[in-house]
């Protein structure tokens, strides 16, 4: 039997295991942290439980792929739970919009806000579901491994001007300032700017429309564990605690993973989800093409990064008005999300994004408490020289002051517990180049072919999944890297034996 290692169970890492374990390849996933999920870790603290990361799951058929791999169903280890409203969105101003599945409703809120807009709408969805078609059903989960492959698609997204910006082109169908800003944030989940990031990204808000947004009960830490536990039944082996120190190099091909206690184990082939800057710069340092690699891309634009405030409250009852997710704008949009993306400080004002997943599934939290975390996109730590350990404390005050002030008048009072996560911590805990909460920055030079390729151009065993590769970060995206990845790796393995011999 063939042996495959995994560096790294995010999403992609879990995703891509599953898939070579149920085609029959012996599959060993190594993971740094105590647990599995990688950005999806989960917090536990006085009896509140906070999953760290992703929290809207969209297109839930790439997950149910996963487990119709082996004929199991993804109902049989999560359940998962519908949530409507997708989000709330609120403005300084006092205007809210509910971005929901109900089209009347949906027409009925763009209607009132400004009744020119509802025709723009339309053909915004309708050019938002043709780039989907292009990009996530077509193009989504296939690896771009030469310079044609990209060729072959350009007129196609030439042809939905994928040169332009989503802003940009959003603008071409809405006129008003705040729609504008409800149809646009969603790049920023993804680590893109929506002023940057190539209109191809607009294929978010088909997607949502499409499946909707969904909330596995027990958070999304329950999903983590669902594919845990499925890798597991299916015979694959999950270390944790098991941060790999090197890959090993012979003759041009990878051989063997070290870990940082000194265990070793040889692999036919090997996987990294890691951070790509961290794969070729730490794990190959000691082979020449890890040493190029991790120079040239160390010179590639990251994503922002994030600073996140978990927080558990009493009194329940009094946050019964917010919805499960809230995008909270601040007082400016084009501005800041400009100094988030370029620093070079921690601009004064911020948009947060609040998650309050006890709305779904009160479980989250003790009898009478509900749970929280806002997140507030910052620049990485390439972008704004921050001391995180002396700002981070600072910042997550601003923060429940701004909160206190406009959505959770007792949140002091009412104060549990609280946790923060800052860019620092992104570079430490995931080894994130420059604490970047996305990996490279999506813009159009540096997507598809132009992003990491799936495999390595000079080294026929070594692969990449996850969020720094194509098509990239967002739960989706590195699910269907891991669709990509497995593609060339089952391709290598048995079709052609002498390439993973
Ligand atoms: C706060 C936050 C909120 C988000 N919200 C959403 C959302 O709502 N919806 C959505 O779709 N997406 C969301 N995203 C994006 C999404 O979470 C990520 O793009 C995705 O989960 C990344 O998955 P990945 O496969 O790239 O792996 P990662 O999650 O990056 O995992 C990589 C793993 O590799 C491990 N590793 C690193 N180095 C080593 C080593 N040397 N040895 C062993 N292991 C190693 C790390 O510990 C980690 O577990 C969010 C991201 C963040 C940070």
């Amino acid at each position: 039997m063939k042996k495959a290692a995994v560096i790294g169970s995010g999403f992609g890492g879990l995703a891509l295991a599953i898939r070579l374990q149920s085609a029959g390849v012996q599959t060993t996933l190594y993971e740094k942290r105590d647990m599995p999920g990688g950005r999806a870790y989960v917090f536990r603290k006085d009896g509140f439980t906070f999953d760290a990361g992703p929290t809207v799951i969209t297109d839930p058929s790439a997950l149910e792929e996963l487990f119709a791999l082996s004929g199991r169903k993804l109902s049989d280890y999560v359940e998962m739970i519908n949530v409507d409203p997708f989000y709330r969105l609120c403005w300084e101003d006092g205007y809210s919009f509910d971005y929901c599945s109900d089209e009347t409703r949906l027409y009925d809120q763009i209607e009132q806000k400004n009744p020119d807009d509802l025709e723009g709408y339309k053909k915004f969805y309708e050019f938002s579901e043709a780039v989907f078609r292009e990009g996530y059903e077509k193009l989504g989960a296939v690896p771009f491994l030469n310079f044609w492959s990209m060729v072959r698609v350009a007129p196609q997204l030439t042809q939905l001007q994928s040169f332009r910006s989503v802003y940009g082109r959003l603008s071409d169908f809405i006129k008003d300032p705040q729609l504008r800003q409800a149809f646009s944030f969603h790049t920023l989940l993804v680590g893109g700017d929506p002023f940057k990031t190539s209109s191809i990204y607009a294929l978010i808000h088909a997607l949502e429309r499409k499946w909707g947004v969904w909330f596995p009960r027990g958070g999304t830490g329950a999903l983590v564990s669902g594919l845990a536990r499925l890798f597991s039944d299916l015979g694959g082996v999950i270390r944790l605690n098991a941060p790999v120190n090197e890959i090993t190099t012979h003759d041009g091909r990878v051989e063997e993973i070290i870990l940082e206690n000194g265990v070793r184990e040889r692999f036919d082939m090997i996987a990294s989800n890691a951070d790509i800057v961290h794969t070729y710069d730490t794990l190959l340092r000691n082979d020449r093409r890890g040493q190029s690699k991790g120079r040239s891309l160390k010179k590639k634009r990251f994503s922002n990064s994030l600073f996140v405030a978990y927080f558990g409250l009493k009194n329940n009852h009094k946050h019964k008005h917010l919805a499960h997710h809230s995008i909270l704008f601040g007082p400016r949009y084009r501005e800041l999300i400009s100094e988030i993306f370029s620093g070079p400080d921690l601009p004064d004002d911020f948009s947060l994004y609040l998650h309050m997943p006890t709305k779904t599934d009160p479980k989250l939290a003790p009898e009478g408490c509900s749970a929280f975390y806002a997140l507030a996109p910052v620049p990485n730590l390439e972008k704004a020289d921050i001391d995180w350990s002396a700002e981070g404390p600072k910042y997550r005050d601003r923060i429940f002051d701004y909160l206190e002030k406009r959505y959770i008048p007792d949140l002091r009072a009412d104060l549990v517990t609280s946790h923060i996560f800052t860019p620092a911590d992104f570079e430490t805990h995931l080894n994130a180049h420059a604490g970047s909460a996305f990996s490279i920055e999506p813009i159009l030079t540096q997507s598809a072919f132009f992003r990491i390729h799936n495999r390595d151009d000079k080294i026929p065993n070594l692969y990449f999944v996850g969020a720094g590769t194509h098509p990239g970060a967002g739960v989706p995206g590195v699910v269907g890297s891991a669709k990509a990845t497995a593609g060339l790796m089952l391709e290598d393995v048995f079709a052609s034996p002498k390439a993973a011999q």
